[in-house]
């Protein structure tokens, strides 16, 4: 049949629409693929390396920190007097074994924090411990600036019943991180998606219309967000892909007795 019938017509209209739309469909899809291949480089960025597997990472310095006693805590914290960071004794509140307030730091790192008189500027002895000795690792990735939002958030929970790290003073929601000259503000330099992957094989930037730098940038957050999720530093990294009330901050925590660590 040469002119098939006008059902036969429609049909075979819709079936190239489908196809039309499969195709642009993967288009979107290989653009955001593409970013990589942009920010310098043809091998593969590490945040899409695969992370070790749990019980790995679970052996990290956040599981290690996190079960210290006060008294262990505090001799920890005494070789640091004169160390990369300054910090105080915080005053006493609920929540928090022993408070500290991070003040600054001696190294060329710009650490903001919220102000002294606050408590969110306050931290769990264990907290200023994991980051102390972060310094490091924060060096290696050329971090020249990082700003704190908050710490101690009084009676903090995650649902009903369920305290957050928080209330702990073992958590802080960072706003900032400046890599090098480039800040990256968190809320609009992330380029992420909610509910995609942040680090491993299926990790993605999303680009739509970014220029170069941004994308250089959003990289250079995940290959240290996803370096800190390998070596087990933090028991938890929530970033925006997890959920909207993470959009504008990362939020990384530890936890005592924890058997269980993910980034999202
Ligand atoms: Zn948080």
């Amino acid at each position: 049949m040469l002119f098939p019938s006008f059902r036969w017509r429609i049909i075979l209209i819709k079936l190239l629409c489908s196809i039309l739309f499969c195709i642009c469909g993967l288009g979107t899809l290989g653009t955001e693929l593409e970013a990589y291949a942009q920010v310098g480089s043809s091998k593969v960025p590490s945040f899409r390396e695969p992370l070790p597997e749990m019980h790995q990472r679970l052996k990290g310095k956040a599981s290690s920190f996190a079960n210290l006693s006060p008294a262990q805590c505090r001799r920890r914290l005494k070789a640091h007097r004169e160390g990369p960071l300054i910090f105080e004794r915080g005053k006493s509140v609920r929540g928090i074994a022993t408070s500290y307030r991070l003040l600054g730091s001696r190294v060329a790192i710009d650490v903001r924090v919220p102000s002294k008189k606050s408590e969110i500027a306050l931290k769990d002895c264990r907290f200023l411990l994991t980051w102390i000795e972060l310094v490091p690792m924060l060096q290696k990735h050329n971090i020249t600036a990082i700003r704190f939002d908050n710490f101690y958030r009084r009676g903090a929970k995650i649902r009903k019943g369920k305290k957050s790290q928080h209330s702990y003073g073992l958590a802080a929601d960072i706003g900032m991180i400046q890599f090098g000259e480039q800040e990256v503000e968190i809320k609009d330099g992330f380029l992420g998606k909610i509910g995609s992957e942040t680090c491993g094989p299926e990790a993605v930037l999303y680009q739509a219309n970014h220029s170069e730098l941004a994308l250089s940038g959003a990289k250079k957050m995940r290959d240290f967000i996803c370096d800190l999720a390998r070596k087990g530093s933090f028991h938890h990294l929530l970033t925006p892909n997890y959920n909207a009330a993470h959009a504008e901050h990362l939020h990384f925590d530890i936890q005592r007795d924890n058997r269980w660590c993910f980034v999202k």
